[in-house]
């Protein structure tokens, strides 16, 4: 038994704003009577709850005929088109550890701004931090039917070689499971039987690696704040090299 109520809270929105994509953390502080005897037999005790609402957002099926020239509405309509359910469900079906990179569910994105907050809160369970953290460190936790990676994220643009912010985010997989598991899940995926609320738990050895990664995602955007700036200084010069030139060509 889990003493309650719960003494904190933290409810956290997504980078997107999508009002669809929230996270809440529960920390549940053992009661007396657990510190005394259950807790003593499992190591990983104290936890923190996290609740995730997360969708298909592969869920197109008409074509936007209203839009009919417009050709973003066709690109959306084909990116979010539901034949791509079948397509995941297959692969799965037949890999079980298939992976697809952008999650087969909505995503979601901390905002940076909720960073701190966030560790403080994490900082409930573990006082330790993660220092092994790199671009591709992955935290998986799982449920009995979903399993969820979080992972530092960037975006990148076509055509755009500006260097973005990182970012901690996660995204909803498969879980590894036998044949006849793969099928039973690959089919409630195709037909959308799952409830968008899904809940994990996180122990003290993975508050610890969350922590580490926050505390990468901030190290490595202090450091690219300071290049950009840098760049805005090397501009200065640049300009002050122009009005001296002008200066001159005046006297
Ligand atoms: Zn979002």
């Amino acid at each position: 038994m889990i003493g309650y109520p719960p003494t904190e809270e933290l409810y956290l929105g997504c980078e997107c704003m999508d009002l669809d994509h929230v996270a809440l953390f529960i920390y549940f502080p053992p009661s007396e009577e657990d510190s005394k005897s259950v807790i003593e037999d499992i190591d990983d005790l104290p936890t923190i709850f996290l609740s995730v609402s997360t969708r298909n957002y592969f869920e197109e099926v008409l074509p936007p005929i209203i839009y009919f020239y417009d050709k973003t509405a066709w690109q959306t309509f084909f990116y979010n088109n539901w034949y791509k359910r079948l397509w995941f469900a297959g692969r799965y079906i037949v890999n079980p550890t298939y992976l697809r990179e952008f999650g087969i569910l909505d995503a979601f994105d901390f905002q940076n701004k909720d960073l701190d907050k966030l560790d403080a809160f994490l900082a409930l369970i573990s006082s330790d931090i993660d220092d092994n953290i790199k671009e591709n460190s992955e935290l998986w936790l799982d449920d009995d039917r979903w399993a969820i990676r979080f992972q530092p994220t960037r975006l990148t643009f076509k055509n755009d070689d500006t260097e973005q912010p990182w970012q901690l985010g996660w995204e909803p997989h498969f879980k590894q499971r036998g044949f006849f598991g793969r099928i039973r899940y690959a089919f409630k995926y195709i037909f959308g039987i799952h409830s968008p609320e899904k809940n994990f738990t996180l122990y003290e050895k993975d508050a610890a690696k969350m922590r580490g990664m926050i505390k990468w995602v901030q190290e490595e955007n202090f450091a690219l704040l300071k290049k950009e700036a840098s760049k805005i200084e090397g501009m200065t010069e640049w300009m002050q090299n122009i009005n001296k030139k002008d200066e001159e060509n005046d006297k």
